[in-house]
């Protein structure tokens, strides 16, 4: 019989470094309007945010709290943003890193759900993993689908032509005819500065992200062992990725195994700093425009890819970049991760951006940027719901205006 608990098993010295103090719920101070977006949209009990959770863990772990289906949905509600880390006072002092690794409590609970009562966890997450399983596309379209964004544009093989330059467009955006611009505006700068990218078309494996984050940890982890030695194998240098969850999975969770990738991950707001850095592009000044830039947690607490995107904006003639008091590591989710877009049809994701957008609307800023397709769609979707005058960009649609 299989092992019971076996993933909370594992996190239980995180689990037991919480002093249930409750900072993840109540700090408040000038760059932390809040901490947790879920339960700023709730009615804010204790298992909307990380002190409830963890307890929860805890109950399970020890046996006096039976799993249900009711906690299968509050272990979902959570976006996996992992600002309740940045602002818990339990460090490790001699790394400075947090004891409570919130994040991982969540996807261990997530897993044990999947694994022994896959039941009770809701069938949206379900339908991905098996669409996963059928076309290694959690979106559940078939492999051609992945190179139609490329149509028009001659972007070789990378297994038939190699070079040091392989652009990972992710499944979101390769799936979503919406968001084909990103790519095709990326491949176009990128082949103005002189870097001459190849991709995989419709052998892009999806990076196992998602899958990690809504608990399929041994789904992921042989889709990651997989794909490193796809990517290996394409010889490349350095991979570039246009959504910040894949830049997240390549770089962080796929050092995690023995087998180890070989190019560097960049996500493309770092290459692109390189490059108007080294004046491969002249960019112009097309519009003047006020923005504010959203630090995707994925790019910014995930991986501390804090300057290159503002490096990027303060490059390009007419954008006039303006601070939120919560940026940063202090950054409000924007609602979209841990699979919440899926979960109560959306509903509670998109309360989310609204309430982050919320702070936007409060400075001069006529457009907010981000640089990951789950932040666009989901502060787009808040946007629209709430008749916003604020618009949304990816940092790469500015770039493109400026250097064409
Ligand atoms: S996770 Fe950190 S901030 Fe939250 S209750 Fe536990 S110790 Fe306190
Ligand atoms: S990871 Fe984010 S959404 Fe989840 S409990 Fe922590 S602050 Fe809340």
């Amino acid at each position: 019989m299989a092992e019971k608990k076996k993933a909370l098993k594992q996190v239980s010295r995180s689990i037991y470094s919480c002093r249930t103090c409750g900072q993840c719920g109540s700090k408040v101070t000038d760059e932390v309007p809040y901490v947790c977006p879920v339960r700023e949209i709730t009615p804010g009990f204790d298992h909307f945010y990380a002190r409830g959770k963890i307890v929860i863990a805890r109950g399970l772990l020890e046996g006096l709290v039976e799993p249900s289906r009711e906690l299968a949905e509050v272990v979902y509600t959570c976006t996996l943003c992992g600002n309740c880390m940045t602002q818990c006072g339990a460090i490790d002092r001699d790394t400075g890193e947090p004891l409570v690794d919130t994040i991982g409590i969540v996807e261990a609970m997530r897993s044990d759900f999947l694994d022994e009562h896959p039941e009770w966890v809701d069938p949206e997450y379900r339908g991905l993993l098996s669409a996963t399983g059928q076309y290694d596309n959690p979106w559940g379209l078939p492999r051609s689908v992945k190179q139609k964004w490329a149509k028009k544009l001659n972007v070789p093989h990378a297994l038939e032509h190699p070079s040091e330059t392989l652009l990972f467009v992710g499944c979101t955006i390769a799936s979503n005819p919406a968001l084909y611009p990103r790519a095709v505006r990326a491949v176009e700068i990128l082949q103005k500065a002189g870097v001459a990218p190849a991709m995989l078309g419709k052998d892009e494996p999806c990076c196992g992200s998602v899958q990690k984050r809504i608990g399929a940890a041994g789904q992921a982890r042989e889709m990651m062992k997989k794909n490193i030695q796809l990517l290996n194998e394409t010889g490349c240098k350095t991979i570039i990725t246009l959504c910040a969850g894949c830049a997240n999975a390549l770089k962080n969770d796929y050092s995690l195994g023995a087998e180890k990738l070989q190019p560097e991950v960049l996500h493309i707001v770092e290459l692109l700093a390189r490059l108007l850095k080294y004046g491969k592009l002249q960019p112009a000044e097309k519009k003047t425009k006020k923005v504010v830039y959203h630090d995707p947690c994925h790019l910014g607490r995930h991986m501390g890819v804090y300057d290159a995107p503002r490096d990027v904006l303060n490059a390009l003639p007419g954008i006039e970049l303006i601070e939120r008091s919560a940026t940063r590591q202090n950054t409000i989710c924007c609602g979209a991760g841990g699979g919440m877009r899926l979960f109560a049809s959306g509903n509670l994701a998109q309360e989310m951006g609204q309430r982050a957008l919320e702070s936007t609307s409060q400075t001069e800023a006529e457009a907010l940027i981000s640089a990951c397709p789950f932040c666009e769609m989901n502060f787009e979707a808040a946007s629209k719901a709430s008749n916003s005058p604020i618009a949304v960009y990816d940092i790469i649609d500015l770039v493109h205006d400026a250097v064409f």
